[in-house]
């Protein structure tokens, strides 16, 4: 059986609400020539998602870009859960590394937002990378290592993992279909060996757009892209679907 392919967008903070509207109707409409091979995420900033839950057709499924580990709480600033759920989510992306530089979120934090995301029946798209001074220094295999093992819990359902080297998030840099590959298979044979229970898919990110996405799919395991700056033009992501 042929698997999934993810073509998942970080929205990040951006895009008005009549843009973000008129956007969504747009992809809604498109022509999906193989419909459930594909599954479209849109992953929007939280002020924006209760509008967009409105419009949602049968193509495309809504992702937040964060959630609080807690379900509620004296948490100031805090999205939860329970309304991001409500408000029709499946997907929730954890560990961004503009969260975990930005926001100083470490692994322990990242696997709660896992774990919690996983037991209220959505799927967590927990990001791995490197910094580039890691990548030269020959110490990325180790950086993935470490993020996988203190952010997965080891009794999880399913995921999505998306590698994403910082140094090519924005950048329009990408790694090579080597280097790239490299880190997929240590993913991949982490989680069959250590989290052999859970279900998984890898995805890259970083810079990716129409031109590039067709290549990165051949990569071996590889289920698909998280994808930013390219995300927010309609006419770029219409290309890359
Ligand atoms: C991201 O930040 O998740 C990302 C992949 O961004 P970009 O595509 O703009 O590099």
């Amino acid at each position: 059986m042929k698997k999934k392919t993810f073509i998942i967008a970080n929205w990040k903070m951006n895009l008005s609400l009549s843009d973000s509207s008129n956007f969504l109707k747009k992809i809604c409409k498109f022509k999906m020539p193989l419909g459930n091979l594909f599954e479209i995420v849109i992953c929007p900033q939280f002020l924006l998602i209760p509008n967009l839950s409105k419009l949602l057709g049968s193509i495309v499924k809504l992702g937040a870009q964060d959630c609080h580990y807690a379900t509620s709480g004296a948490f100031t600033g805090d999205s939860s859960i329970k309304l991001l759920k409500y408000f029709k989510c499946k997907y929730v992306i954890a560990g961004h590394s503009e969260r975990r530089i930005l926001h100083k979120e470490s692994n322990i934090e990242i696997k709660k937002k896992v774990t919690l995301i996983s037991s209220e029946g959505l799927t967590p798209i927990l990001c791995v990378g490197e910094l580039l001074n890691e990548r030269k220094k020959k110490l990325h295999k180790q950086k993935i290592i470490s993020q996988l093992q203190e952010s997965i819990p080891t009794n999880l359902k399913n995921i999505i993992i998306a590698y994403e080297p910082i140094w090519s998030i924005g950048t329009g840099t990408i790694p090579s279909v080597y280097e790239i590959t490299e880190v997929t298979e240590i993913i991949f044979n982490f989680l069959r060996k250590y989290r052999n229970h859970t279900k998984f898919h890898i995805i890259y990110g970083g810079s990716v757009d129409s031109k590039n996405f067709k290549l990165i799919l051949e990569i071996k395991n590889m289920s698909g892209a998280l994808i930013g700056g390219a995300s927010l033009h309609i006419k770029e992501f219409k290309k890359i679907i």
